[in-house]
Protein backbone atom coordinates (compact mmCIF):
# COMPACT_ATOMS: atom_id res chain seq x y z
CA UNK A 1 0.00 0.00 0.00
CA UNK A 2 1.46 3.80 -0.84
CA UNK A 3 0.90 6.86 1.46
CA UNK A 4 -1.85 7.64 -0.95
CA UNK A 5 -3.91 4.49 -0.17
CA UNK A 6 -2.97 4.90 3.41
CA UNK A 7 -4.27 8.21 4.10
CA UNK A 8 -7.40 6.99 2.14
CA UNK A 9 -7.92 4.16 4.67
CA UNK A 10 -7.50 6.53 7.69
CA UNK A 11 -9.46 9.25 6.56
CA UNK A 12 -12.22 7.85 3.57
CA UNK A 13 -14.83 9.05 1.64
CA UNK A 14 -12.84 12.26 0.66
CA UNK A 15 -13.54 13.70 -2.47
CA UNK A 16 -11.77 17.15 -2.83
CA UNK A 17 -7.57 17.75 -2.68
CA UNK A 18 -6.58 20.66 -1.50
CA UNK A 19 -5.87 22.54 -4.72
CA UNK A 20 -9.58 22.11 -5.43
CA UNK A 21 -9.97 23.81 -2.28
CA UNK A 22 -7.52 26.51 -3.06
CA UNK A 23 -9.47 27.33 -6.72
CA UNK A 24 -12.71 27.40 -4.07
CA UNK A 25 -11.27 30.02 -2.02
CA UNK A 26 -9.11 32.39 -3.98
CA UNK A 27 -7.04 35.28 -2.97
CA UNK A 28 -9.48 38.14 -1.49
CA UNK A 29 -9.37 41.21 -3.76
CA UNK A 30 -8.68 44.24 -1.45
CA UNK A 31 -6.90 47.32 -1.66
CA UNK A 32 -3.20 47.06 -0.32
CA UNK A 33 -2.45 46.47 3.47
CA UNK A 34 -6.16 45.51 4.11
CA UNK A 35 -6.81 43.95 6.96
CA UNK A 36 -8.59 40.16 7.31
CA UNK A 37 -9.59 39.50 10.45
CA UNK A 38 -11.83 37.45 12.38
CA UNK A 39 -13.29 37.01 15.60
CA UNK A 40 -13.36 33.23 16.47
CA UNK A 41 -15.06 32.38 19.86
CA UNK A 42 -16.18 28.75 20.67
CA UNK A 43 -20.08 28.63 21.73
CA UNK A 44 -19.63 27.81 25.05
CA UNK A 45 -20.63 30.78 27.21
CA UNK A 46 -21.86 34.13 26.82
CA UNK A 47 -18.57 36.39 25.76
CA UNK A 48 -16.92 38.32 28.54
CA UNK A 49 -15.68 41.84 28.27
CA UNK A 50 -12.45 40.62 27.09
CA UNK A 51 -13.99 39.01 23.77
CA UNK A 52 -15.88 42.35 23.21
CA UNK A 53 -12.51 44.48 23.78
CA UNK A 54 -10.94 41.37 21.15
CA UNK A 55 -13.94 41.68 18.67
CA UNK A 56 -14.29 45.47 18.77
CA UNK A 57 -10.47 45.71 17.91
CA UNK A 58 -10.42 43.40 15.04
CA UNK A 59 -13.29 45.39 13.60
CA UNK A 60 -11.67 48.45 13.95
CA UNK A 61 -8.43 47.03 12.35
CA UNK A 62 -10.62 45.61 9.55
CA UNK A 63 -12.53 48.58 8.89
CA UNK A 64 -9.58 51.13 9.06
CA UNK A 65 -8.10 49.28 6.10
CA UNK A 66 -11.05 48.51 3.92
CA UNK A 67 -10.75 44.78 5.03
CA UNK A 68 -12.82 42.20 6.24
CA UNK A 69 -13.89 41.26 9.48
CA UNK A 70 -15.90 38.06 9.88
CA UNK A 71 -17.15 36.13 12.33
CA UNK A 72 -16.10 31.89 12.90
CA UNK A 73 -17.71 29.55 15.25
CA UNK A 74 -15.18 27.53 16.70
CA UNK A 75 -17.08 24.51 17.88
CA UNK A 76 -14.95 21.66 17.68
CA UNK A 77 -14.94 20.63 21.35
CA UNK A 78 -18.57 19.90 20.56
CA UNK A 79 -18.89 18.63 24.59
CA UNK A 80 -18.54 22.19 25.97
CA UNK A 81 -20.83 23.84 23.64
CA UNK A 82 -24.07 25.48 24.90
CA UNK A 83 -27.00 25.30 23.68
CA UNK A 84 -28.05 28.72 21.68
CA UNK A 85 -24.43 29.02 21.83
CA UNK A 86 -23.77 31.09 18.61
CA UNK A 87 -27.41 33.03 19.07
CA UNK A 88 -26.13 34.44 22.21
CA UNK A 89 -22.83 35.08 20.99
CA UNK A 90 -24.36 36.94 18.27
CA UNK A 91 -26.87 39.27 20.46
CA UNK A 92 -24.39 39.85 22.72
CA UNK A 93 -22.01 41.32 20.79
CA UNK A 94 -24.61 43.04 18.43
CA UNK A 95 -25.72 45.02 21.08
CA UNK A 96 -22.46 46.83 21.26
CA UNK A 97 -22.88 47.56 17.66
CA UNK A 98 -19.99 44.88 16.13
CA UNK A 99 -20.92 44.17 13.07
CA UNK A 100 -19.23 41.48 10.82
CA UNK A 101 -18.73 42.07 6.96
CA UNK A 102 -18.78 38.35 6.73
CA UNK A 103 -19.13 34.92 8.69
CA UNK A 104 -22.24 33.22 10.77
CA UNK A 105 -25.13 35.33 10.55
CA UNK A 106 -27.26 32.90 12.81
CA UNK A 107 -27.21 29.28 13.66
CA UNK A 108 -28.77 28.44 10.62
CA UNK A 109 -27.37 31.04 8.22
CA UNK A 110 -24.08 32.74 6.98
CA UNK A 111 -22.88 34.87 4.46
CA UNK A 112 -20.17 35.36 2.50
CA UNK A 113 -17.94 32.52 -0.13
CA UNK A 114 -15.38 31.35 1.95
CA UNK A 115 -17.74 29.45 4.75
CA UNK A 116 -18.86 27.32 5.94
CA UNK A 117 -18.13 29.52 8.94
CA UNK A 118 -18.65 26.59 11.42
CA UNK A 119 -16.48 24.33 12.01
CA UNK A 120 -18.01 21.45 12.76
CA UNK A 121 -19.38 21.54 9.11
CA UNK A 122 -15.81 21.68 7.68
CA UNK A 123 -14.95 18.19 8.57
CA UNK A 124 -14.13 17.10 4.87
CA UNK A 125 -12.38 20.53 4.52
CA UNK A 126 -9.83 19.20 7.67
CA UNK A 127 -9.93 15.70 6.16
CA UNK A 128 -8.16 16.72 2.95
CA UNK A 129 -6.10 19.10 4.47
CA UNK A 130 -4.55 16.17 7.01
CA UNK A 131 -4.91 13.31 3.56
CA UNK A 132 -2.23 15.62 2.45
CA UNK A 133 0.13 15.04 5.05
CA UNK A 134 -0.06 11.98 5.47
CA UNK A 135 0.45 11.44 1.75
CA UNK A 136 3.75 13.33 2.18
CA UNK A 137 4.86 11.50 5.22
CA UNK A 138 3.88 14.77 7.52
CA UNK A 139 1.27 13.01 9.56
CA UNK A 140 0.43 9.74 11.08
CA UNK A 141 -1.90 7.62 13.14
CA UNK A 142 -1.78 7.04 16.66
CA UNK A 143 -3.31 3.73 18.48
CA UNK A 144 -1.73 4.99 21.86
CA UNK A 145 -5.08 4.33 24.72
CA UNK A 146 -4.96 7.07 27.40
CA UNK A 147 -3.26 4.56 29.62
CA UNK A 148 -0.54 3.99 27.12
CA UNK A 149 -0.02 7.99 27.09
CA UNK A 150 -0.19 7.79 30.88
CA UNK A 151 2.41 5.53 31.31
CA UNK A 152 5.04 7.81 28.94
CA UNK A 153 3.99 11.03 31.07
CA UNK A 154 5.28 8.93 33.96
CA UNK A 155 8.51 8.21 32.19
CA UNK A 156 9.18 11.39 31.12
CA UNK A 157 8.27 12.78 34.94
CA UNK A 158 10.33 10.40 36.19
CA UNK A 159 13.32 11.20 33.65
CA UNK A 160 12.58 15.26 34.27
CA UNK A 161 11.98 15.11 30.76
CA UNK A 162 9.64 17.53 28.88
CA UNK A 163 6.20 16.41 28.30
CA UNK A 164 4.55 15.50 25.47
CA UNK A 165 4.36 13.15 22.33
CA UNK A 166 7.56 13.42 20.56
CA UNK A 167 10.87 12.15 19.71
CA UNK A 168 11.60 8.92 20.56
CA UNK A 169 8.50 9.15 23.10
CA UNK A 170 6.30 9.14 19.97
CA UNK A 171 6.14 5.51 19.21
CA UNK A 172 3.28 5.37 16.60
CA UNK A 173 5.87 7.90 14.58
CA UNK A 174 8.11 4.85 13.55
CA UNK A 175 5.05 2.37 12.60
CA UNK A 176 5.15 0.68 9.36
CA UNK A 177 2.63 1.41 6.48
CA UNK A 178 2.33 -2.67 6.93
CA UNK A 179 1.55 -2.24 10.74
CA UNK A 180 -0.86 0.47 10.67
CA UNK A 181 -2.66 -1.03 7.64
CA UNK A 182 -3.15 -4.49 10.04
CA UNK A 183 -4.23 -2.34 13.19
CA UNK A 184 -6.77 -0.33 11.29
CA UNK A 185 -8.10 -3.47 9.80
CA UNK A 186 -8.19 -5.05 13.45
CA UNK A 187 -10.98 -2.17 14.38
CA UNK A 188 -8.21 -0.53 16.20
CA UNK A 189 -9.36 3.58 17.17
CA UNK A 190 -6.38 6.23 16.30
CA UNK A 191 -5.85 9.93 15.88
CA UNK A 192 -3.98 11.82 13.53
CA UNK A 193 -0.76 13.55 14.50
CA UNK A 194 1.79 15.71 13.23
CA UNK A 195 5.18 13.98 12.12
CA UNK A 196 6.87 17.35 13.26
CA UNK A 197 9.99 18.35 11.44
CA UNK A 198 11.07 20.65 14.16
CA UNK A 199 13.85 20.70 17.01
CA UNK A 200 13.25 21.73 20.56
CA UNK A 201 17.10 23.42 20.79
CA UNK A 202 16.42 24.86 17.37
CA UNK A 203 15.15 28.96 18.40
CA UNK A 204 12.15 29.68 16.44
CA UNK A 205 11.98 33.71 16.05
CA UNK A 206 8.88 35.97 14.91
CA UNK A 207 7.45 39.30 15.31
CA UNK A 208 4.20 39.52 17.17
CA UNK A 209 2.68 42.69 16.03
CA UNK A 210 1.75 43.82 19.65
CA UNK A 211 4.46 42.58 21.57
CA UNK A 212 7.45 42.48 19.23
CA UNK A 213 10.51 40.30 18.24
CA UNK A 214 9.64 37.01 20.28
CA UNK A 215 11.97 34.42 20.59
CA UNK A 216 10.34 30.75 21.60
CA UNK A 217 11.78 27.07 20.95
CA UNK A 218 11.20 25.36 17.82
CA UNK A 219 8.11 22.88 17.99
CA UNK A 220 8.66 19.05 18.08
CA UNK A 221 5.69 17.85 19.26
CA UNK A 222 4.00 15.47 17.59
CA UNK A 223 0.49 17.51 18.37
CA UNK A 224 -2.67 15.93 17.56
CA UNK A 225 -4.36 17.41 14.41
CA UNK A 226 -7.94 15.20 13.79
CA UNK A 227 -9.32 13.95 17.30
CA UNK A 228 -11.33 10.76 17.98
CA UNK A 229 -14.20 12.10 16.93
CA UNK A 230 -13.22 13.00 13.45
CA UNK A 231 -13.02 16.75 14.53
CA UNK A 232 -9.62 18.65 13.69
CA UNK A 233 -7.80 20.70 17.17
CA UNK A 234 -7.79 24.36 17.46
CA UNK A 235 -3.97 24.26 15.81
CA UNK A 236 -5.08 22.31 12.63
CA UNK A 237 -8.20 24.08 12.08
CA UNK A 238 -6.43 27.36 12.84
CA UNK A 239 -4.30 26.81 9.88
CA UNK A 240 -6.90 25.61 7.47
CA UNK A 241 -9.37 28.15 8.15
CA UNK A 242 -7.30 31.21 8.43
CA UNK A 243 -5.43 30.01 5.44
CA UNK A 244 -8.75 29.53 3.06
CA UNK A 245 -10.53 32.01 4.72
CA UNK A 246 -7.40 34.60 3.62
CA UNK A 247 -6.66 36.06 7.25
CA UNK A 248 -4.17 38.10 7.03
CA UNK A 249 -4.01 39.27 10.75
CA UNK A 250 -4.45 36.47 13.68
CA UNK A 251 -5.91 38.88 16.78
CA UNK A 252 -6.56 36.41 19.41
CA UNK A 253 -5.83 36.64 23.08
CA UNK A 254 -2.19 36.20 24.37
CA UNK A 255 -2.68 32.70 26.01
CA UNK A 256 -1.50 31.66 22.19
CA UNK A 257 1.39 32.97 21.91
CA UNK A 258 3.52 29.99 23.01
CA UNK A 259 1.53 28.10 19.92
CA UNK A 260 3.37 30.02 17.40
CA UNK A 261 6.39 27.88 16.46
CA UNK A 262 3.43 25.21 15.79
CA UNK A 263 1.15 27.17 14.28
CA UNK A 264 4.20 28.54 12.00
CA UNK A 265 5.02 25.47 11.14
CA UNK A 266 2.14 23.76 10.05
CA UNK A 267 1.38 27.01 7.79
CA UNK A 268 5.53 26.30 6.34
CA UNK A 269 4.63 22.47 5.89
CA UNK A 270 2.06 23.18 3.17
CA UNK A 271 4.40 25.89 1.91
CA UNK A 272 1.44 28.58 2.68
CA UNK A 273 2.02 32.28 3.80
CA UNK A 274 1.81 32.62 7.51
CA UNK A 275 -0.61 34.88 8.85
CA UNK A 276 0.64 38.20 11.28
CA UNK A 277 -0.14 37.80 14.79
CA UNK A 278 -1.02 40.19 17.22
CA UNK A 279 -1.50 38.79 20.42
CA UNK A 280 -3.72 40.62 22.73
CA UNK A 281 -3.16 41.08 26.50
CA UNK A 282 -5.77 40.00 28.85
CA UNK A 283 -7.69 42.85 31.06
CA UNK A 284 -7.05 43.25 34.71
CA UNK A 285 -8.64 44.33 37.43
CA UNK A 286 -7.05 46.32 41.20
CA UNK A 287 -8.01 43.95 43.46
CA UNK A 288 -6.91 45.84 46.19
CA UNK A 289 -3.35 47.18 45.18
CA UNK A 290 -3.06 43.90 43.26
CA UNK A 291 -3.23 43.58 39.70
CA UNK A 292 -4.96 40.27 38.52
CA UNK A 293 -6.79 38.83 35.47
CA UNK A 294 -10.87 40.23 35.37
CA UNK A 295 -12.83 36.92 36.07
CA UNK A 296 -16.53 36.45 35.12
CA UNK A 297 -16.62 34.73 38.68
CA UNK A 298 -16.03 37.47 40.65
CA UNK A 299 -16.07 40.49 39.01
CA UNK A 300 -20.06 41.66 37.44
CA UNK A 301 -18.02 43.94 35.32
CA UNK A 302 -16.46 41.40 33.71
CA UNK A 303 -20.03 40.06 32.02
CA UNK A 304 -21.11 41.79 28.72
CA UNK A 305 -24.28 41.62 30.60
CA UNK A 306 -23.59 43.36 33.49
CA UNK A 307 -23.29 47.06 31.27
CA UNK A 308 -26.73 45.52 29.92
CA UNK A 309 -28.68 45.65 33.06
CA UNK A 310 -26.87 48.48 34.66
CA UNK A 311 -28.17 50.82 31.57
CA UNK A 312 -24.55 51.79 30.94
CA UNK A 313 -25.01 52.96 26.84
CA UNK A 314 -23.16 51.07 24.51
CA UNK A 315 -21.13 53.99 23.04
CA UNK A 316 -19.43 54.17 26.19
CA UNK A 317 -17.95 51.02 26.31
CA UNK A 318 -16.85 50.68 23.51
CA UNK A 319 -15.40 53.97 23.87
CA UNK A 320 -13.76 52.69 27.01
CA UNK A 321 -12.18 49.93 25.57
CA UNK A 322 -11.06 52.41 22.47
CA UNK A 323 -8.70 53.92 25.60
CA UNK A 324 -7.58 50.60 26.33
CA UNK A 325 -6.64 49.94 23.09
CA UNK A 326 -4.35 52.68 22.41
CA UNK A 327 -3.38 54.76 24.75
CA UNK A 328 -3.17 57.93 22.87
CA UNK A 329 -7.05 57.76 22.01
CA UNK A 330 -8.41 60.31 25.41
CA UNK A 331 -6.06 62.71 23.75
CA UNK A 332 -7.28 62.42 20.21
CA UNK A 333 -10.45 61.90 21.18
CA UNK A 334 -10.09 65.67 22.99
CA UNK A 335 -8.25 67.52 19.90
CA UNK A 336 -10.58 65.88 17.59
CA UNK A 337 -13.89 66.45 18.61
CA UNK A 338 -15.48 66.65 15.42
CA UNK A 339 -14.43 63.24 14.34
CA UNK A 340 -16.43 59.61 15.48
CA UNK A 341 -14.35 56.62 16.56
CA UNK A 342 -14.04 55.59 13.32
CA UNK A 343 -11.72 58.13 12.08
CA UNK A 344 -9.42 57.26 14.53
CA UNK A 345 -6.43 55.27 13.52
CA UNK A 346 -5.27 52.66 15.69
CA UNK A 347 -1.92 51.13 15.73
CA UNK A 348 -0.74 47.90 17.04
CA UNK A 349 2.37 49.19 18.54
CA UNK A 350 0.17 51.46 20.69
CA UNK A 351 -1.73 48.06 22.40
CA UNK A 352 -0.21 47.29 25.79
CA UNK A 353 2.40 45.08 25.06
CA UNK A 354 3.05 43.69 29.03
CA UNK A 355 1.42 41.36 31.18
CA UNK A 356 -2.16 43.52 31.01
CA UNK A 357 -4.36 46.37 30.68
CA UNK A 358 -6.35 47.53 33.45
CA UNK A 359 -9.49 47.80 33.57
CA UNK A 360 -10.78 50.28 35.15
CA UNK A 361 -14.81 50.41 35.96
CA UNK A 362 -14.62 53.95 37.80
CA UNK A 363 -13.17 55.39 34.26
CA UNK A 364 -15.58 53.87 32.01
CA UNK A 365 -18.55 55.76 34.21
CA UNK A 366 -16.82 58.37 33.91
CA UNK A 367 -17.29 58.30 30.03
CA UNK A 368 -20.73 57.63 30.50
CA UNK A 369 -21.26 60.22 32.10
CA UNK A 370 -19.82 62.86 29.62
CA UNK A 371 -21.33 60.44 26.93
CA UNK A 372 -24.60 60.68 28.46
CA UNK A 373 -24.92 64.67 29.73
CA UNK A 374 -24.19 65.08 26.35
CA UNK A 375 -27.60 63.47 24.52
CA UNK A 376 -30.56 65.71 24.29
CA UNK A 377 -33.28 65.46 26.74
CA UNK A 378 -35.20 63.42 24.42
CA UNK A 379 -32.40 61.05 23.44
CA UNK A 380 -31.81 60.60 26.99
CA UNK A 381 -35.48 60.24 27.88
CA UNK A 382 -36.03 57.07 25.37
CA UNK A 383 -33.23 55.02 26.08
CA UNK A 384 -34.05 55.30 30.15
CA UNK A 385 -37.64 54.03 28.82
CA UNK A 386 -35.96 51.66 26.59
CA UNK A 387 -34.15 50.13 29.71
CA UNK A 388 -36.14 50.59 32.20
CA UNK A 389 -38.91 48.86 30.34
CA UNK A 390 -36.70 45.79 30.43
CA UNK A 391 -35.45 45.94 34.23
CA UNK A 392 -37.45 48.92 36.30
CA UNK A 393 -41.27 48.79 35.32
CA UNK A 394 -42.25 51.22 37.93
CA UNK A 395 -39.68 53.94 36.61
CA UNK A 396 -41.47 52.85 32.99
CA UNK A 397 -45.03 53.87 33.82
CA UNK A 398 -43.74 56.93 35.34
CA UNK A 399 -42.21 57.84 32.04
CA UNK A 400 -44.85 56.97 30.45
CA UNK A 401 -47.09 58.97 32.01
CA UNK A 402 -45.26 62.24 32.86
CA UNK A 403 -43.84 62.28 29.46
CA UNK A 404 -43.16 66.08 28.95
CA UNK A 405 -42.50 65.87 32.30
CA UNK A 406 -40.10 63.66 32.53
CA UNK A 407 -38.21 65.29 29.09
CA UNK A 408 -38.30 68.43 30.90
CA UNK A 409 -36.36 66.58 33.97
CA UNK A 410 -33.86 65.51 31.83
CA UNK A 411 -33.16 68.92 30.38
CA UNK A 412 -32.16 70.26 33.82
CA UNK A 413 -29.04 71.79 33.00
CA UNK A 414 -28.77 69.62 29.88
CA UNK A 415 -28.51 70.84 26.31
CA UNK A 416 -26.10 73.84 26.95
CA UNK A 417 -21.85 74.26 26.54
CA UNK A 418 -21.43 72.87 30.12
CA UNK A 419 -23.70 70.32 30.54
CA UNK A 420 -24.88 68.69 34.33
CA UNK A 421 -22.88 65.50 34.20
CA UNK A 422 -24.75 63.80 36.98
CA UNK A 423 -25.87 60.22 35.04
CA UNK A 424 -23.37 57.45 35.14
CA UNK A 425 -25.98 54.56 33.43
CA UNK A 426 -29.73 54.57 33.49
CA UNK A 427 -30.01 52.67 36.35
CA UNK A 428 -28.30 55.52 38.45
CA UNK A 429 -31.34 58.04 37.15
CA UNK A 430 -34.73 57.29 39.18
CA UNK A 431 -32.38 57.02 42.45
CA UNK A 432 -31.30 60.54 41.78
CA UNK A 433 -35.01 62.12 40.35
CA UNK A 434 -37.23 60.45 42.51
CA UNK A 435 -38.73 63.55 44.14
CA UNK A 436 -39.59 65.07 40.73
CA UNK A 437 -42.26 62.34 40.75
CA UNK A 438 -45.60 62.40 43.55
CA UNK A 439 -45.56 58.59 43.48
CA UNK A 440 -42.17 58.25 44.50
CA UNK A 441 -41.72 61.30 46.96
CA UNK A 442 -44.62 60.12 48.69
CA UNK A 443 -43.48 56.18 49.49
CA UNK A 444 -39.92 56.98 50.09
CA UNK A 445 -38.56 57.63 53.57
CA UNK A 446 -37.77 61.10 54.01
CA UNK A 447 -34.53 62.44 54.91
CA UNK A 448 -34.69 65.77 55.27
CA UNK A 449 -30.73 67.08 54.40
CA UNK A 450 -31.15 70.68 56.25
CA UNK A 451 -27.79 71.71 56.49
CA UNK A 452 -27.09 75.18 57.90
CA UNK A 453 -30.48 76.43 59.10
CA UNK A 454 -32.26 73.57 61.61
CA UNK A 455 -34.71 75.19 63.86
CA UNK A 456 -38.17 74.01 62.60
CA UNK A 457 -39.00 77.53 63.47
CA UNK A 458 -36.72 79.16 61.31
CA UNK A 459 -37.61 76.89 58.73
CA UNK A 460 -41.10 77.45 59.02
CA UNK A 461 -40.75 81.25 59.24
CA UNK A 462 -38.65 81.00 55.61
CA UNK A 463 -41.22 78.69 54.18
CA UNK A 464 -44.30 81.10 55.01
CA UNK A 465 -42.29 84.13 54.36
CA UNK A 466 -41.88 83.04 50.65
CA UNK A 467 -44.75 81.44 49.70
CA UNK A 468 -46.98 84.48 50.76
CA UNK A 469 -45.00 87.07 49.94
CA UNK A 470 -42.02 85.99 46.97
CA UNK A 471 -43.23 83.50 45.49
CA UNK A 472 -44.57 83.53 41.68
CA UNK A 473 -44.68 80.37 39.57
CA UNK A 474 -44.35 82.69 36.52
CA UNK A 475 -40.67 84.60 37.61
CA UNK A 476 -38.40 83.84 35.25
CA UNK A 477 -35.28 83.01 36.43
CA UNK A 478 -33.68 86.68 36.93
CA UNK A 479 -36.42 87.64 39.14
CA UNK A 480 -36.69 84.75 40.73
CA UNK A 481 -33.74 85.22 42.07
CA UNK A 482 -33.91 88.70 42.36
CA UNK A 483 -36.76 88.10 45.13
CA UNK A 484 -34.28 85.51 46.90
CA UNK A 485 -32.26 88.22 47.55
CA UNK A 486 -35.15 90.33 48.43
CA UNK A 487 -36.50 87.78 51.09
CA UNK A 488 -32.70 87.27 51.85
CA UNK A 489 -32.53 91.28 53.35
CA UNK A 490 -35.60 90.96 54.69
CA UNK A 491 -34.90 87.91 56.89
CA UNK A 492 -31.34 89.39 58.28
CA UNK A 493 -29.11 86.75 55.72
CA UNK A 494 -26.57 88.47 53.59
CA UNK A 495 -28.23 88.64 49.67
CA UNK A 496 -24.13 89.37 49.09
CA UNK A 497 -21.83 86.36 49.48
CA UNK A 498 -18.69 89.41 49.31
CA UNK A 499 -20.39 91.41 51.88
CA UNK A 500 -21.29 88.08 53.96
CA UNK A 501 -17.13 87.25 53.58
CA UNK A 502 -16.30 90.47 54.87
CA UNK A 503 -18.56 90.54 58.07
CA UNK A 504 -20.25 87.42 59.11
CA UNK A 505 -21.22 88.62 61.95
CA UNK A 506 -23.67 91.05 60.81
CA UNK A 507 -25.71 88.49 59.18
CA UNK A 508 -27.70 85.16 60.30
CA UNK A 509 -26.56 83.38 56.95
CA UNK A 510 -26.59 83.86 53.98
CA UNK A 511 -28.91 83.68 50.65
CA UNK A 512 -27.36 80.32 50.38
CA UNK A 513 -28.84 78.74 53.00
CA UNK A 514 -32.26 80.02 52.83
CA UNK A 515 -32.58 79.33 49.28
CA UNK A 516 -31.45 75.78 50.67
CA UNK A 517 -34.25 75.56 53.45
CA UNK A 518 -36.73 75.66 49.97
CA UNK A 519 -34.48 73.30 47.98
CA UNK A 520 -34.43 70.51 51.48
CA UNK A 521 -38.16 70.74 51.70
CA UNK A 522 -39.17 70.55 47.94
CA UNK A 523 -36.58 68.02 47.41
CA UNK A 524 -35.52 66.31 50.50
CA UNK A 525 -31.98 66.99 49.16
CA UNK A 526 -28.89 69.34 50.08
CA UNK A 527 -27.45 68.95 46.68
CA UNK A 528 -29.86 69.16 43.92
CA UNK A 529 -29.58 70.48 40.04
CA UNK A 530 -31.13 73.98 39.11
CA UNK A 531 -33.62 74.85 41.92
CA UNK A 532 -35.60 77.08 39.64
CA UNK A 533 -35.90 74.84 37.16
CA UNK A 534 -37.01 72.05 39.70
CA UNK A 535 -39.63 74.70 41.08
CA UNK A 536 -41.16 75.25 37.54
CA UNK A 537 -41.94 71.82 36.74
CA UNK A 538 -43.04 70.21 40.02
CA UNK A 539 -46.00 73.69 39.78
CA UNK A 540 -47.33 75.30 42.26
CA UNK A 541 -49.46 73.02 44.00
CA UNK A 542 -46.49 70.37 44.37
CA UNK A 543 -44.78 73.48 45.88
CA UNK A 544 -47.03 74.25 48.60
CA UNK A 545 -47.84 70.87 49.58
CA UNK A 546 -43.99 69.84 50.14
CA UNK A 547 -43.83 72.81 51.93
CA UNK A 548 -47.25 71.85 54.59
CA UNK A 549 -45.17 68.68 54.75
CA UNK A 550 -42.25 69.99 56.08
CA UNK A 551 -43.99 72.61 58.07
CA UNK A 552 -45.93 69.36 59.96
CA UNK A 553 -43.42 67.17 60.57
N1 LIG B 1 -11.66 29.69 19.65
C1 LIG B 1 -10.44 30.30 20.06
C2 LIG B 1 -10.64 30.94 21.41
O1 LIG B 1 -11.79 31.20 21.75
C3 LIG B 1 -10.06 31.36 19.06
C4 LIG B 1 -8.68 31.86 19.14
C5 LIG B 1 -8.40 32.60 17.86
O2 LIG B 1 -8.91 33.71 17.70
O3 LIG B 1 -7.72 32.05 17.01
O4 LIG B 1 -9.72 31.15 22.12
Amino acid sequence: MNRKELADLLLPGITKTIEDYEKMYPERNLDEGAIVTRYAPSPTGLPHIGNLFQAFVSMHFAKQTNGVFYLRIEDTDQKRSIENGIEKIIKALNDFEIKFDEGVISETNEEGSYGPYIQSHRKEVYWSFAKYLIENDMAYPCFCSSEQLDEIRQKQEKYKSRIGYYGRYATCRHLSIDEIVKRVKNGEKYIIRLKSPGKFDNKFVFNDCIKGKMELPENDMDIIIIKSDGLPTYHFAHLVDDHLMRTTHVIRGDEWLSSVPIHTQLFRMFNFKVPKYAHLAPLLKDDNGTKRKLSKRKDPEASVSYYHEQGIPKEAVILYLATIANSNFEEWMETNKDKTLDDFKMEFKKMNSASGALFDLEKLLNISRNYLSKLSASDIYNRVLNWANEFDLEFKELLEKYKEKSIAIFNIEREQAKPRKDYSCYSDIKNQIWYMYDELFEKMDKNYEFQKIVEKQEIVNILDTYINEYYDINDDNETWFNKMKQMADKLGYASNMKEYKNNPENFKGNIADISNVIRVALTTKSMTPDLYQIMKILGTDNIKERFELVKNI
